[in-house]
């Protein structure tokens, strides 16, 4: 009962109240209601550490006050939508509405038990406009907020901590492009890692990006232990230019240097996705020119099946994805060069959740 009358206050308020996630304007709140630290730092822990729902976190705020902390507090932003659970692997899709009516998407992933990682939204569509994608279709998308990432986190981290899961990693790899969103996702991963936060290691975040050599040295430098990997997809400029649009700007000469010096400032390899496409991504002089662009670097490739998003032509041809005797090839000229390769096992496709099917909506 008190937890209704709590949404129902909140809602009246809305646009003055302050995100749970906003540490200084929760400060705030907190002086003006006279409650001491320790109080705040048990609702944030119930919510973000421990996942236990608005309601239960909520709890640790003496009575008296309840009312007014739950309307001057919103502990979501953003409204679930819809929930699709795959039939076949441990894939579910959540979608969500923001406040100011777009639709996104993040894909939990249970991998094995008690090992579940969770792939989150960075924008509302995604400026890239890769021809491979269904985020990059999306016109008129936003940067979502820091706290609009968190809350991602947060929701999942409840569904799984209902089925008795630890949300274990995180991944910025749903919709839209992180290193165009900079200052939200710096501040996201800031929280994620925070012991007042979600306290969740570095090693276990992610960020992956379309290659944007300057914001990749600033990434690095201030987060040396969240794992990066770059859409790479080729080596060879022309096939990449005409994939991928918008990394016409930054030619691959240059993401190649920013890779080099994110190696000397991380412990860990950088690692390179490879979207395998029949005749585009995976012939012989795709094995000749990603071997040689990748030689001297500290990198772990990744090979993506392609999941399809629709009839697409690339150069008046069916954009499709490459048989599995190409993916082999490429393993295994890619282990010949001494490098670490592995092949995406692709979860969520049955339910439109698999890498690039989010925001479209033909599933
Ligand atoms: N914008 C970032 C992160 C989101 S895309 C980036 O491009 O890295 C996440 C991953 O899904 C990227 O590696 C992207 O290339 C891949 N992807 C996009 N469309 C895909 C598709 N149709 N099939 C398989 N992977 C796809
Ligand atoms: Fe954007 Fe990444 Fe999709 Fe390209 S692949 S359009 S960069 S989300």
């Amino acid at each position: 009962m008190v937890c209704k009358e709590h949404v129902a206050f909140r809602m009246t308020l809305s646009g003055k109240t302050v995100s749970v996630h906003d540490t200084s304007g929760l400060d705030q709140v907190r002086k003006r209601l006279k409650l001491d630290p320790g109080i705040i730092r048990q609702v944030r822990a119930a919510l973000l550490r421990s996942f236990l729902g608005e309601a239960k976190a909520l709890q640790s705020v003496p009575f008296d006050v309840r009312h007014g902390f739950a309307a001057a507090v919103r502990l979501h932003e953003l409204t679930p939508v819809e929930r699709r659970d795959s039939r076949t692997d441990g894939a579910t899709k959540l979608v969500y509405r923001t406040s100011d009516g777009h639709r996104i998407e993040s894909v939990i992933l249970r991998i094995q038990s008690g090992r579940s990682s969770l792939c989150v939204s960075s924008q509302t569509g995604c400026p890239g406009g890769c021809r491979f994608c269904a985020t990059g279709r999306i016109k008129g998308g936003r940067n979502l907020t820091s706290a609009e990432v968190l809350d991602q986190v947060v929701q999942a981290g409840g569904i799984l901590a209902a089925e008795g899961r630890r949300l274990r990693n995180v991944v910025l790899m749903g919709m839209g492009e992180p290193l165009l969103n900079e200052d939200a996702v710096y501040s996201a991963l800031a929280a994620l890692q925070g012991k007042d936060g979600f306290n969740l290691s570095g090693r276990h975040l992610l960020v992956s990006t379309l290659g944007i050599p300057d914001a990749i040295r600033r990434l690095t430098a201030q987060f040396p232990q969240v794992g990066l990997a770059i859409s790479l997809h080729s080596a060879r400029q022309t096939v990449r230019d005409d994939l991928m649009p918008l990394a016409r700007r930054w030619p691959l000469g240059e993401l190649r240097q920013a890779i080099l010096e994110a190696n000397t400032c991380q412990d860990r390899e950088v690692m390179i996705e490879i979207l395998m496409l029949a005749g585009v991504t995976d012939t012989e002089a795709d094995q000749t020119a990603l071997v040689g662009w990748l030689t001297g670097l500290r990198v772990h490739v990744n090979l993506i099946p392609y999941n399809s998003v629709g009839d697409i032509v690339f150069k008046d041809a069916p954009l499709r994805g490459s048989p599995n005797v190409r993916i082999q090839a490429m393993q295994e000229a890619l282990k010949a060069a001494a490098f670490k390769v592995t092949r995406r096992r692709s979860l969520g496709s049955d339910i439109g959740a698999a890498c690039g099917q989010l925001g479209g909506n033909e599933n």
